[in-house]
């Protein structure tokens, strides 16, 4: 038996997972991580820990050196060139495997979810930003270390402001703050509308929007909607580049569904080049959920000391 233990660092959440051969045996969520994630990193590991543990993964929100496991920066997690593998290794004394949190959660979709068998696939992650892996040829494609980074793809020319500091990128549009935006906005036009009712404790969180589309608020379906409709051109974009097999959408505001991917679907039809004669390869949710990342870490991990 192999036992490792993968932890999840994103901008808001930290969350710890221990993996037996294969499968989730233990999870634990931890308080967001303040200025030295390391510190909160290593408690959360210790957590998981037993004596059998054969290796250390992590997969953090930002670029990612790999395999040297370097945290490079990123633009919802504090500091920069922090040696991550290294300090797992010295402070456990076992292998650690660090790596992009989207390229761990695309691990755990290839190996346990909706990409199993696949050869040819991309994990696009919505949440805070949009994240992405590809999976080329059976395994995780990095290109030098940072590939997938496509919410920082120019979207508009002098768009909207991205959290990374430049402006247009796809995920101003097509993310969890974007439709949050969306509903801002329409608000501030509609005071008294119904989606007010929903809105009235100024709660304009995609949470709060999306329940409200699923309830079918038709207002909050339209805001989805062009949420999607932005979603599926970039999809489109990384069809034309990719031609993968299967799209895996996850993050938390990939697990909406269908009012946000069937608007996506038909704009990437209508989109992609060629269409007529070649099918849209299916867009899917992911099937892993929240553990995905911390999940693919172990499993990264484990790899490390097959
Ligand atoms: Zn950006």
């Amino acid at each position: 038996m192999v036992a490792t233990v993968g932890i999840d660092l994103g901008g808001t959440k930290l969350l710890a997972v221990r993996v037996e051969d294969g499968q989730m045996v233990a999870r634990e969520l931890f308080a967001t991580p303040g200025e030295d994630f390391m510190d909160s990193a290593i408690a959360a590991v210790r957590e998981m820990w037993t004596d059998d543990v054969a290796a250390v993964g992590a997969g953090i929100a930002g670029l990612v050196r790999y395999p040297d496991g370097v945290f490079v920066w990123g633009p919802h997690v504090p500091g920069t060139n922090i040696p991550v593998r290294s300090i797992l290794e010295e402070e456990f004394g076992v292998p650690a495997a660090v790596d992009n949190d989207a390229n761990t959660a695309a691990l755990a979709e290839l190996h346990l979810g909706a990409a199993v068998g696949r050869t040819h696939a991309l994990l696009v992650t919505l949440g805070t930003g949009i994240g992405g892996a590809v999976i080329a040829d059976g395994d995780v494609f990095r290109g030098s270390s940072f590939a997938g980074e496509w919410g920082h793809m120019l979207y508009q020319a002098n768009g909207l402001q991205c959290d990374c500091g430049k402006r247009g990128c796809w995920e101003t549009v097509a993310s969890g703050p974007a439709l949050a935006r969306l509903g801002r906005e329409f608000h501030a036009l509609n005071p008294g509308g119904h989606l007010a009712k929903i809105l009235q404790k100024g709660d304009f969180s995609a949470e709060t929007l999306t329940k409200a589309a699923d309830a079918g608020d038709e207002t909050a379906r339209g805001l989805v909607s062009q949420v999607g409709a932005a979603l599926g051109q970039g999809l489109c974009s990384l069809i034309a580049v990719f031609d993968p097999e299967l799209i895996v959408v996850g993050g938390g505001l990939g697990s909406v569904g269908e009012s946000l991917l069937g608007p996506a679907r038909r704009v990437a039809a209508d989109a992609l080049h060629g269409g007529s004669h070649r099918p849209l390869p299916p867009i899917v949710v992911a099937e892993l959920g929240p553990e995905a990342n911390a999940v693919g870490a172990a499993l990264l991990a484990a790899q490390s000391v097959d």
